[in-house]
C-alpha cells in the first residue's frame, strides 16, 4: 500500500491516541495534547475532521503562525518574490494611476492584480519555516502555491516536494522529526492525519479563507445536508475541502448546476447522473436521496458571480421543491467568497470595459484565479495572452500562451506595429517581478518592430 493510498483510508488505520514520534519543539510553550482517536473512523461520516485538524493544531507538531520577521519578508524581496516590487515598473505604474506609456506602447494595470494577502503569508511562512528549522529535512506537499518562480525559489532553498505518483502523492520519503509544510490552498485531512502518524512537524500556510470554507462544508454536515462544492473535482484546495465535507458533489459551472437541479425537480436517470459526475462525489453518493438538503461552498478562485449563480439556483430549485416556508430545512449558504479573488475580478470587468487592444494575463498555468482572469477577457472578445514567465515571449515577436480552456497556442507577430494599449493583470499567485520581466520584454520586441520599420 502506498503511503498515498494509507493517507486515503487514514481514518481506518489511526489507532494511536499520542502521537507517535512527537518531537519536543523548543520553541513552543504549549503542553503536549494527544490528537482524538478516530480508530472507528470505518465511514467517513464517523470520523470528525474538523475536531481532528483542531485538536492537531493544538500540538507541538503543529504551527499556523510564526512571529513576524522582516528578514524573511526582506529575502523574499530579494529573491524577487515579494508582494510588491519597490521601485519597479508595477510600482511606478501604481503610483501613476495605474498607467503607463513607453514609447508606442500605453499599459493599464488593473486596479487589483498580482500577490494576495494568503499567497504572501504563505510563501512568508515557508521562509519562516527554513530559518526555524534550518537543519530539519523541509517538505511540501504540494506547490506552496501556483506559479513557477516561487515554487523553484522555495527548491533553491533546499524545500522539497512530495512526489505525486500515478497512485497518489508518495509519502514514503517523509522520516519522523522532519517538516513538512502544507500549501496556501490547504491539504486533505487524510494528509494531515498521516503526517501527524509519522511524527513530523507540520507549518499549516493554508489560508484562513480557505479554512472558512471547510467550516461551511462541516456546518452541511452537521445538518446532514450535501455539499454542493462550486470547483474542480481534481483541484487540491477542492480535494482539501471535499474531505472536510461529509456527503459531497463537486460541480464545475452553471451547466452542472443547472442539471443537478433539474434532477432535483424532475428526476432522472442515477446512472446517468452518476456517470456524468464521476470522480466529482463523495463514496456512496446518491441522487435520490443525498439532495434533499443541500448547501453550497465554493474552491476559493471560482469565478465569484458564478458561485453567486449557483447558490441563487439552488435556492430557488429548493423553494420550489419544498415550499418556501421549508427552506431553511433545505438549502444552507455561507458567505465563503475571498476577497481578494473578488477585488481581481472586478478590477478585470473594469479593465476590459477600457478596452485595450490586447490584454495580458501573467500566472502559473494551474493557477485557477488566472484562469478565470483570462477568461474574462476573452469573454469580452478581447485578444488576451496568458502568460506564466517571461521566457513564454521572445523579442522575434512570438508568444506562446495559454487560452482559459486550456489550450497551449504559439502565436506570431501579437504586437503590432505602432502605438498599442495593454491591458495588465496577473494572478492572486504572481509576484510583480514576473510581471516586470514580462513588460521588458513586450518594449525590447516593439523597439526591435520599430528599428524594422526605419531600416524598412
Ligand atoms: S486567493 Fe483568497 S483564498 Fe486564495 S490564498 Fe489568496 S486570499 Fe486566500
Amino acid at each position: 500500500m502506498t503511503s498515498a493510498a494509507m493517507a486515503t483510508s487514514a481514518g481506518s488505520t489511526y489507532a494511536g491516541a499520542a502521537l507517535p514520534g512527537r518531537r519536543t519543539a523548543a520553541r513552543s510553550t504549549r503542553a503536549s495534547r494527544a490528537v482524538p482517536v478516530c480508530a472507528a473512523a470505518e465511514k467517513k461520516e464517523d470520523f470528525d475532521a474538523r475536531a481532528f485538524r483542531r485538536e492537531l493544531s493544538k500540538t507541538d507538531q503543529y504551527s499556523r503562525k510564526f512571529g513576524k520577521d522582516e528578514e524573511s519578508a526582506k529575502a523574499m524581496e530579494e529573491a524577487g518574490i515579494g508582494m510588491v516590487s519597490r521601485g519597479g515598473l508595477v510600482a511606478k505604474m501604481r503610483e501613476s494611476g495605474f498607467s503607463y506609456v513607453q514609447g508606442d506602447v500605453t499599459l493599464k494595470l488593473a486596479d487589483a492584480y498580482g500577490f494576495c494577502w494568503g499567497v504572501e503569508r504563505a510563501v512568508q511562512m515557508a521562509y519562516e519555516a527554513r530559518k526555524q528549522y534550518p537543519t530539519e529535512n523541509l517538505w511540501i506537499t504540494n506547490e506552496i502555491i501556483h506559479n513557477p518562480t516561487v515554487n523553484k525559489k522555495l527548491a533553491d532553498m533546499g524545500v522539497k516536494f512530495i512526489e505525486e505518483t500515478k497512485d497518489g502523492k508518495d509519502f514514503s520519503g517523509v522520516q519522523n522529526g522532519e517538516v513538512v509544510i502544507l500549501p496556501a490552498f490547504g491539504a486533505s485531512v487524510h494528509e494531515m492525519k498521516l503526517l501527524a502518524d509519522k511524527g513530523v512537524s507540520i507549518v499549516d500556510t493554508t489560508c484562513p479563507w480557505v479554512s472558512k470554507v471547510w467550516n461551511a462544508v462541516d456546518s452541511h454536515k452537521r445538518k446532514q445536508f450535501s455539499s454542493i462544492i462550486h470547483g474542480k473535482w481534481a483541484h487540491e484546495e477542492t480535494v482539501a475541502t471535499a474531505s472536510f465535507a461529509g456527503t459531497y458533489l463537486v460541480v464545475k459551472d452553471m451547466k452542472e448546476a443547472q442539471y443537478v437541479c433539474d434532477y432535483i425537480l424532475n428526476g432522472g436517470d442515477r446512472e446517468e447522473f452518476l456517470a456524468k459526475f464521476k470522480n466529482a462525489y463523495s463514496a456512496g453518493f446518491d441522487p435520490d436521496t443525498d439532495l434533499e438538503g443541500v448547501g453550497i461552498a465554493n474552491q476559493t478562485t471560482m469565478l465569484k458571480g458564478e458561485t453567486d449563480q449557483i447558490g441563487k439556483l439552488l435556492e430557488r430549485t429548493m423553494m420550489e421543491k419544498h415550499g418556501v416556508a421549508n427552506l431553511a430545512d433545505h438549502y444552507m449558504v455561507m458567505d465563503t467568497i475571498c476577497d481578494a479573488t473578488q477585488e481581481r475580478q472586478d478590477a478585470m470587468y473594469k479593465l476590459v470595459e477600457a478596452k485595450p487592444d490586447i490584454m495580458l494575463v501573467v500566472g502559473g498555468f494551474n493557477s485557477s484565479n488566472t484562469q478565470h482572469l483570462q477568461e474574462i477577457s476573452e469573454d469580452n472578445s478581447i485578444p488576451s495572452f496568458w502568460v506564466d514567465t517571461p521566457a513564454r515571449l521572445s523579442t522575434d515577436n512570438t508568444i506562446l500562451h495559454r487560452l482559459a480552456h486550456g489550450e497551449l497556442v504559439e502565436t506570431k507577430d501579437w504586437l503590432p506595429e505602432g502605438p498599442v494599449v495593454i491591458g495588465v493583470t496577473s494572478g492572486a499567485s504572481t509576484p510583480d517581478k514576473v510581471v516586470e520581466e514580462v513588460i521588458d520584454v513586450i518594449f525590447a520586441t516593439k523597439e526591435n518592430l520599430s528599428k524594422s520599420a526605419v531600416a524598412a
